[in-house]
């Protein structure tokens, strides 16, 4: 019997299967592969090596479940939401109105998925003898959940972070320094996570000889955008077998808001090969798709080159890079995974969009129905939820990923909604 977590107890796949990608240099389809400077090659490929490697060794599976057990919480619980349910039914027709389910990763310790991604990295830091850290971070969240894993194991932790966003993200700047990291604040370009990512690639180029990288965001140069989908995929697998154990099927849709990815291709991957099962890719709309203030790259992107990878990118006629927006500090990036680039050209999942606004009203709802504070990127993904639900009969499921909690977002909350505390 295999542990729950782990990455054996995935559902088999065909000749066919939407879950064989990236190929060998990590392109899927047009998208992904590694466009990096050729001082940085010889990394890329050394970490590709090692993570092949660990893949396949049974005691590095075995240490990744141990700590997801016990450490960060897992498995996380999945939970019907039947009063958000009712809500959502309200004024729908007879009918209709989906019953609506969430997967509880706000549970984890640290507040948010990206725990499982930097637990796994982290490992694979140390299996290559690494004995130093650095990481870039945009709201907070992925800095913390490095510099506790950093904390957890006794590595040396430098975490980068658009000085904009330092003064941004305070309490989340404490924690990182709490957890021992040094937050380092990039000046460059916007000032903002994309700045911050280009530092850590940087960093990493001049002190190879005894630095891993972890990547926050199921992105960068090939093999990043496979092993964080690869160690975010316990979110999907878990779901898959919860489902099944409480309902005897499969949801009919998975909705999961998207940033650079991680959390919603953890969640959908493990499904891809199940036909009857769609999927919706959540992007920050910001202040509407009509402006400049989003951070919707598919839907307002195109086709580009960023941080080693080829995907669907916000910039401007010339190519530079344009600054995304969301209320949603977490959302704001302004490119996409390769991966998801691919499956929305191929058709196997949709992606749409919520507002600032929306998200709000959605954040709101939830806390008056369910009595859980989410984090304003999961609202975006109910806010998608609150639309598609009323179209779905009700003896259809959805299931949507609560990635993250509310905590850090209360003061956003709190001066979006006019209220001083
Ligand atoms: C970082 C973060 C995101 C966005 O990142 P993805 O890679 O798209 O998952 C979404 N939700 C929460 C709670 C986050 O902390």
């Amino acid at each position: 019997m295999n542990a729950p977590n782990s990455f054996r107890n995935q559902p088999p796949t065909g000749a066919n299967s939407f879950r064989q990608q990236p190929d060998s240099r990590g392109h899927f389809g047009q998208f992904g592969g590694r466009f990096v400077a050729e001082t940085l090659m010889p990394l890329v490929l050394d970490l590709d090596r090692e993570y092949r490697a660990a893949k396949a060794d049974p005691a590095f599976r075995a240490e990744f479940d141990d700590l997801l057990e016990h450490y960060v919480g897992r498995p996380s619980p999945l939970y019907h939401a039947e009063r958000l349910s009712d809500a959502l039914r309200t004024g729908a027709p007879a009918g209709m109105g989906a019953q609506v389910w969430f997967k509880r990763d706000e549970l984890n310790h640290t507040g948010a998925h990206k725990i499982n991604n930097c637990i796994g990295q982290i490992l694979l830091a140390i299996r290559m003898g690494k004995t130093r850290i650095i990481a870039e971070t945009g709201a907070g969240q992925h800095g913390v959940a490095t510099a506790a894993v950093c904390a957890r194991f006794g590595l040396p932790c430098v975490i980068y972070m658009g000085a904009k966003d330092v003064e941004r993200q305070q309490p989340n700047v404490f924690r990182m320094k709490l957890l021992g990291a040094e937050v380092r604040p990039v000046t460059s370009g916007a000032a903002t996570l994309s700045d911050a990512m280009n530092e850590g690639l940087r960093d990493w180029v001049a002190n190879v000889h005894d630095t891993f990288y972890i990547i926050g965001t199921a992105a960068g140069p090939h093999p990043y955008p496979e092993l964080v989908r690869d160690f975010q995929s316990v979110i999907g697998r878990e779901a898959r077998e919860q489902m099944l154990a409480r309902t005897g099927r499969l949801p009919d849709m998975l909705v999961a808001a998207i940033g650079g990815g991680s959390n919603a291709i953890g969640l959908f991957h493990p499904f891809l090969d199940d036909p009857s099962v769609a999927m919706l890719g959540v992007e920050a709309a910001g202040h509407g798709l009509g402006g400049s203030e989003h951070a919707a790259s598919l839907a307002g992107g195109f086709p580009g080159i960023l941080h080693g990878n080829k995907t669907y990118l916000l910039q401007d006629e010339d190519g530079q890079i344009a600054e995304g927006h969301s209320i949603s500090a977490g959302l704001d990036y302004p490119g996409i995974g390769p991966e998801h680039a691919w499956l929305r050209d191929i058709g196997r999942v949709e992606y749409d969009s919520a507002t600032d606004a929306e998200a709000l009203d959605a954040f709101q709802l939830l806390c008056r129905t369910e009595g859980i504070i989410p984090a304003l990127e999961p609202a975006h993904a109910i806010a998608a939820v609150a639309r598609r639900a009323r179209t779905m009969r009700a003896d259809q499921i959805i299931l949507a990923n609560l990635c993250g909690r509310g905590d850090k977002d209360i003061f956003t909350v709190a001066n979006a909604l006019g209220v001083a505390i």
